[in-house]
C-alpha cells in the first residue's frame, strides 16, 4: 500500500465535522473523494464520482489494451480513427498545451518514455533518432467535424500520464455538481480539486511538500473552487549510467529532464490545466517555466529548484498565496 503521507500534495486534517470519504485504487494511484456532510445521498455522490474516474481510466489508459486510447494507438498510424468524446477533448486540450509550452508538454513522448525505462546506458545516435522521429504533437491530426484522430507515422503513440488524471478530476467534479454537492475535495495522486470550502474555515488546506523531503510540509495553501497539481521527481528515479533519470522527458532533447527544478506546484481553475501546466513548467525550467505561469491568465504557481551546496531556492508567481511552515519561503 502506498504511503499517503508521502504524496507531495495532501489535504490537511479538517476540523471535526461530518465528512464522508471514499477511496479507490485507480490510474496507478489512489482516488479520494471527501464530501462535507453525511447520509445516503452523499455516499451515492462519492461513489458516482469514483465511478466516473474509473470510467475515464478505461477510456484514457495506455496500459489497458482494450481502452479507447490503446485502440487509437494501435491503428491511428494507418487510418483516421473515430474516438469517443472524452478522448477527443483530452487530445484537443493536450495539443493546446503543446502549443502554449512551445512543445515542452507533448503527449506523444510515449516511445521516449519506454526507451529510457530499464536500461543501463543512455540511448544514442540512430536508436535515439529513430524514436525521436515518431515524437511530436504536430504528428497528431484532429478532425473536429468527424471526431477522428490520425497519426502521421506508424510509430506515433500517445500516453496521457501528464494530463489524464487532471481531466478525470474535472469530470468527477461535474458529477458531484449534478449531485448538488458544493463542499468537497477530489484527490487523484498529485492532482486535486477543492470545491467550495470545508464546513469550518475558509478554503481547503492543502499541504505542499518540502522540496527535499516529500514527507515534510513546506507550506499550506487554502483553496476555494481551485485545482492544484504538483510535478516533481519524488519517486526514486532509476539511474542510467550512474545518473538519476526522472519520469518526465524533455521532448526537445529526447532525454529525461535535467534542469535544476525539484518540483512545480500550479494552482488554477481546472485540474486538467493544473496537471498539464505543472508538467510543462517542470520541463521548461525556472525562467521559462515562470514566464509560462505568468502568461496564462488565472494561473499561479511555485517552482522549487536545486541551488549550490545541496541547497534549494524557490520562485513563486505574484498571486501565489501560502502560509509557510518554514520562514525561509516567506518573502
Ligand atoms: P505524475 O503523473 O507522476 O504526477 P506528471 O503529471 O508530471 O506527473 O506526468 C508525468 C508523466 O507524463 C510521465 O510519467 C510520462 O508518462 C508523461 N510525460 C513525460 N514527459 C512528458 C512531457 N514532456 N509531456 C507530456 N507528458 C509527459
Ligand atoms: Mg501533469
Amino acid at each position: 500500500m502506498m504511503n499517503l503521507l508521502a504524496l507531495p500534495l495532501l489535504l490537511m486534517a479538517t476540523a471535526a465535522a461530518p465528512y464522508h470519504e471514499g477511496m479507490r485504487p485507480v490510474m496507478g494511484t489512489f482516488a479520494r473523494v471527501q464530501i462535507a456532510g453525511e447520509g445516503d445521498g452523499i455516499r451515492l455522490a462519492a461513489d458516482a464520482a469514483l465511478d466516473e474516474i474509473e470510467r475515464l481510466d478505461r477510456v484514457l489508459s495506455h496500459y489497458k489494451p482494450e481502452s479507447d486510447l490503446s485502440r487509437l494507438n494501435a491503428t491511428g498510424g494507418e487510418a483516421a480513427v473515430v474516438v469517443v468524446r472524452d478522448l477527443y477533448r483530452v487530445l484537443e486540450r493536450s495539443l493546446h498545451f503543446y502549443r502554449i509550452s512551445d512543445g515542452a508538454f507533448d503527449v506523444t513522448v510515449a516511445p521516449l518514455v519506454r526507451l529510457w525505462k530499464k536500461r543501463a546506458q543512455p540511448p544514442q545516435g540512430e536508436e535515439l533518432q529513430q524514436v525521436r522521429d515518431a515524437v511530436g504533437s504536430d504528428l497528431v491530426r484532429l478532425d473536429g467535424d468527424r471526431h477522428t484522430v490520425r497519426y502521421n507515422g506508424r510509430d506515433v503513440e500517445i500516453e496521457l500520464g501528464a494530463i489524464g488524471k487532471g481531466y478525470a478530476v474535472d469530470c468527477a467534479v461535474e458529477v458531484l455538481r449534478t449531485h448538488h454537492v458544493s463542499s468537497a475535495v477530489i484527490d487523484l495522486g498529485r492532482t486535486l480539486y477543492c470545491m467550495g470550502s470545508p464546513v469550518t474555515g475558509d478554503g481547503w488546506p492543502v499541504g505542499i511538500a518540502h522540496p527535499l523531503d516529500p514527507e515534510a510540509v513546506a507550506g499550506v495553501v487554502r483553496l476555494i473552487n481551485k485545482a492544484v497539481s504538483t510535478s516533481g521527481n519524488y519517486e526514486s528515479p532509476h539511474t542510467v549510467a550512474g545518473k538519476r533519470v526522472g519520469h518526465i522527458i524533455d521532448p526537445r532533447t529526447g532525454h529525461p529532464v535535467a534542469n535544476q527544478v525539484l518540483s512545480v506546484t500550479v494552482v488554477c481553475d481546472d485540474a486538467t490545466s493544473a496537471d498539464a501546466l505543472s508538467t510543462a513548467v517542470f520541463v521548461l525550467g525556472v525562467e521559462r517555466g515562470m514566464r509560462l505561469i505568468d502568461r496564462v491568465p488565472g494561473v499561479e504557481g511555485i517552482i522549487f529548484y536545486r541551488a549550490k551546496d545541496n541547497g534549494y531556492g524557490h520562485r513563486a508567481s505574484n498571486g501565489f498565496d501560502a502560509e509557510w511552515v518554514d520562514d525561509q519561503f516567506a518573502r
